[in-house]
């Protein structure tokens, strides 16, 4: 009966963080509740859905994925972000 109270739990609690993260909270609570533990360090250590850089759109100020070329809400044409990452060293040429 204990484990059941504790498989609940950590079901709860990788529920709650694979939301936080755009996930599923049914999905994490499954893989949290079954193996317990094992679904949880799974949960924390899942990829965060909002770790991906995210842009402004200049006509209605929504915030659209980096990598969409038109905006979802008003349809604009977005430009390739002009803040360029810094260009890797090129050995020299010879
Ligand atoms: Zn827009």
């Amino acid at each position: 009966m204990a484990f059941v109270v504790i498989a609940f739990f950590f079901g709860l609690a990788g529920g709650v963080i694979g939301k936080i993260k755009g996930s599923s909270f049914f999905l994490w609570f499954i893989i949290a509740a079954i193996p317990p533990f094992i679904g949880l360090i799974a949960a924390v250590f899942y990829r965060n859905e909002y770790d991906q850089p995210h842009r402004r759109c200049p006509t209605c100020r929504k915030i659209v994925p980096m990598h969409d070329a038109l905006c979802t809400r008003c349809g604009t044409e977005l430009e390739f972000p002009p803040a360029r990452p810094p260009t890797p060293v090129e050995p020299a040429a010879n």
